[in-house]
């Protein structure tokens, strides 16, 4: 019998599936850590190694045609080669988000398991404000195994979260690391998640961030893929690019293809909602998992899990801003960013 497939009531086709390995992280970035103590999932709740393999197995009979590894941070999992080398058998282009910190013990098994692109987050060129985001001091690692992954042909796409008032004067440094180096890099706008003090006014929105580069730099406009949640740009004469996410002032659920799977086998059709639909209890019991897909993927709103209205919010008075308090989610590194 043919296998249904992963399109919503949209018509909107699912082809990219996120999967979460963990929600621990050895940074303690502002944007995406709870204020609160952090609660890591005991790894008796985590999806093992052959679980990954076998879920990821079933979205990939379903469509998905392009897997990425996040987290937390995923390569802090003492599994995560053995991890990789299973999804790299599936016909899947198989990516990695990390914050590098440990990339460097993780080059072969990348070459291996033929993953030719790493999303890098990195928030700040400057080693101080990088300490006061992340609450760590690895800045001198990061940049070094940046430089190993280029050195390495990788595909390096760095992201780099805009807070108003923290760190968005660092966008014309970024800017300028692109000349001399093919690295693709992504502002993206300030997302509010439980626990991050996420305000309305501490959204750099992609139009200032525009008039701010076209202040010092002139730019063209590149073309974007058709799920791209990217709009890429070049200097003439840089070797790498810049892109905005935009999230908040411009979203772009309209081509959404992305599917989420929380490291505790929880599945998300959207970063944005609320709903989680448990496929992990539900294959320990030996239980088709496939009309669990699909009911969870017919639930997906039209967009931004049908919650937020920041077109409004961002720019308007305090008073009617939304704030983190009434945000009912998961926080950013629980859910899978
Ligand atoms: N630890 C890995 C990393 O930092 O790349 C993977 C997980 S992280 C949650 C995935 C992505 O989510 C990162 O690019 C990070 O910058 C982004 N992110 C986290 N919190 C965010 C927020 N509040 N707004 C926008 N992006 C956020
Ligand atoms: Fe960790 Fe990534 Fe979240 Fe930073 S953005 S705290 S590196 S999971």
């Amino acid at each position: 019998m043919l296998k249904p497939q992963l399109t919503d009531t949209f018509g909107r086709h699912h082809d990219y599936l996120r999967i979460s390995l963990t929600d621990a992280c050895n940074l303690r970035c502002v944007y995406c850590m709870p204020n609160e103590k952090v609660f890591v999932t005991p790894s008796a709740k985590l999806m093992q190694v052959e679980e990954i393999g076998n879920i990821a197995k079933m979205f990939v009979e379903l469509g998905v045609k392009k897997i990425r590894l996040t987290g937390g941070e995923p390569l802090l999992r003492k599994d995560a080669k053995e991890i990789i080398q299973k999804l790299s058998k599936l016909p899947v282009e198989l990516t990695v988000s990390t914050n590098a910190v440990l990339v460097d013990q993780y080059i072969e098994t990348f070459k291996a398991a033929n993953i030719r692109s790493v999303n890098v987050s990195l928030d700040t060129l400057n080693p101080d404000e990088f300490f006061a985001i992340t609450k760590r001091g690895d800045f001198k690692k990061i940049m070094a195994n940046i430089y190993i992954l280029l050195s390495q042909h990788f595909k390096v796409k760095v992201n780099m979260v805009v807070m108003k008032g923290v760190n968005e004067h660092a966008i014309l440094d970024f800017i300028s690391w692109t000349k001399d180096f093919p690295l693709d890099v992504r502002f993206i706008e300030f997302m509010p998640f439980a626990g991050n003090a996420w305000l309305p006014e501490k959204v750099f929105s992609y139009k200032e961030m525009l008039n701010m580069i076209s202040a010092k730099y002139e730019f063209l406009k590149l073309e974007d893929a058709i799920n791209d949640t990217a709009k890429k740009y070049t200097v003439p004469g840089h070797a790498g690019t810049f892109a905005f996410i935009t999230t908040i002032t411009e979203p772009f659920c309209g081509t959404c293809n992305r599917l989420r799977l929380t490291a505790d086998g929880k599945m998300k059709n959207c970063l944005f909602s609320q709903d989680e639909t448990d496929l992990l209890t539900a294959m320990r019991k030996g239980e088709d998992i496939t009309p669990l897909i699909i009911s969870c993927l017919e639930n997906k709103k039209r967009e931004r899990g049908g919650r937020f209205d920041f077109e409004n919010a961002v720019g308007a008075s305090p008073s009617i801003a939304l704030n983190t308090a009434s945000i009912e989610n998961r926080s950013m590194i629980r859910i899978g960013g």
